[in-house]
């Protein structure tokens, strides 16, 4: 994890936040090719929800919703976490994960391990972050940014049942923005207080609820594999009874080999009629399907929710790789060509030659048109190599002499390091097809 964190920080994907003032725990800010990947994520995540499929549309709710939300959610009242405090070294943990926690003291120890460890009984402590909405900051005032965006969706079911004339089985697919007051934030970007949701809720008929939930789990798990996950790193683990949310008649996390262990990367969620029966009930509207024959049911729920930063970090610690080629250290990260943040790079060999730079340019301007394409004639040819293995760039394009006399470049494989000649009017069309080819990572399955 520390080699992810130490790229992240190098090459500009991402830094702690409000560093000059000392930072603030846990939190961080995304650079450049930060947002690259996280654009590419979002929208292949919308693509295989939204945009190749019929029956699922989109939609952008509130953070701030009608606080009568979350008692109907049962936020207020069960969106806790169970937290001790220790007293001789005053931090506090989550008493459910004292085991992957360090002592205060003695980081080799978890808490409650050392004879000094003195923790106090677990009391449960709310995770949604309060604020005031308006100018008066009493009680009648209080509101909660969301801690998930499902919500927005449930209370707008009846919209989007009426005017985008759907019927079970669809399902309303959001991101955005969701707070967590996290008691142990940590392991980089894994476990934080602001993180981008990614949450689809299925609504389906109550008979076909368990069928649907298997169905997009393998839905789910084919995404991931077909972004380049490596299979012996992804399983899907069901959730005991005592794991479950509230909310949840079963759940399956499907869990990534993370460097801190095999961790939830997302949940997929069977939520039964739990959300559409509670919204019914405190705000009077009823929340059902009826059909034209006069057929009438509360759907039931399944819900595929994943953040953005899980998958931000599974794809950084799968892809990154370090090897030795021809004495020297490479590091490179082995992305899936549609995840990378620059598809490819121009570099004209030497930078003082105006033919070869008006060439790369050229070409440059016109691959730039399709793609995140970057441009550099700045030092030796192999650190320009290098910086775009490091930011996992899966295609370099040279113009050398040897452009000069026969209109051809060089392209130059991120992965096996091959290179061939190409006609330079031909960059445009292959590049196309390399990025529509499949991948799989050169590390195997
Ligand atoms: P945990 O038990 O680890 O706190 P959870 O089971 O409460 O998590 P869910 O409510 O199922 O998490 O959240 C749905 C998804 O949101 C998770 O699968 C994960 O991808 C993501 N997620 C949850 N909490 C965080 C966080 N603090 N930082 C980043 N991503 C998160």
């Amino acid at each position: 994890m520390d080699k992810i964190v130490s790229l992240c920080r190098r090459r500009g994907f991402v830094f702690p936040s409000s560093e000059i003032y000392g930072g603030l725990g846990s939190t961080y800010d995304y650079g450049h090719y930060g947002v690259l990947l996280r654009d590419n994520i979002r929208q292949l995540w919308l693509r295989a929800m939204v945009r190749e499929r019929d029956d699922i549309v989109a939609l952008d709710s509130a953070v701030i919703l009608n606080p009568r939300v979350w008692e109907a959610s049962g936020h207020l009242a069960e969106f806790n976490d169970p937290l001790v405090d220790c007293r001789t070294c005053k931090l506090r943990f989550r008493a459910d994960q004292l085991g992957q926690s360090q002592c205060g003291r003695k980081p080799s120890k978890h808490p409650g391990e050392t004879p000094e460890c003195d923790l106090t009984e677990p009391r449960q402590f709310n995770l949604m972050f309060q604020t005031h909405v308006g100018a008066l900051q009493d009680e009648s005032s209080v509101a909660y940014l969301r801690p998930e965006t499902a919500q927005g969706i449930f209370i707008n079911f009846k919209n989007v049942l009426q005017l985008a004339r759907r019927k079970p089985p669809f399902g309303i697919a959001q991101i955005g923005k969701a707070f967590r007051n996290e008691i142990t934030p940590g392991n980089f970007v894994f476990r934080v207080r602001e993180f981008e949701l990614m949450e689809m809720e299925y609504f389906v008929p109550p008979d076909e609820a368990a069928e649907w939930h298997r169905y997009w789990i393998e839905e789910r798990m084919g995404w991931y594999r077909k972004y380049g996950l490596r299979e012996s790193m992804l399983r899907a683990r069901e959730h005991g009874e005592e794991e479950r949310s509230h909310y949840s008649s079963a759940t399956s996390d499907l869990e990534y080999r993370y460097p801190i262990g095999w961790q939830e990367l997302e949940g997929v969620a069977n939520r039964g009629d739990f959300d559409l029966t509670q919204h019914t009930k405190h705000s009077g509207t009823k929340l059902e399907y009826v059909g034209s024959d006069g057929e009438r049911y509360t759907p039931w729920v399944i819900e595929p929710a994943v953040s953005m930063e899980r998958i931000f970090v599974a794809l950084l610690a799968d892809a990154y790789h370090e090897e030795e080629v021809a004495e020297r250290q490479r590091t490179v990260l082995q992305l899936h060509p549609a995840m990378s943040p620059v598809k490819a790079a121009v570099l004209p060999l030497i930078n003082k030659n105006e033919d070869m730079v008006a060439r790369a340019r050229r070409l440059y301007e016109e691959l730039r048109g399709e793609w995140v394409v970057e441009y550099d004639d700045s030092g030796q040819i192999g650190r320009r190599y290098r910086r775009q293995d490091e930011i996992g760039t899966p295609f370099a394009f040279t113009i050398d002499e040897q452009t000069l006399e026969d209109e051809t470049v060089t392209v130059r494989h991120r992965d096996s390091l091959a290179q061939e000649r190409l006609p330079i009017s031909g960059v445009k069309a292959w590049l196309g097809d390399a990025l529509r080819r499949d991948w799989r990572s050169p590390k195997g399955d």
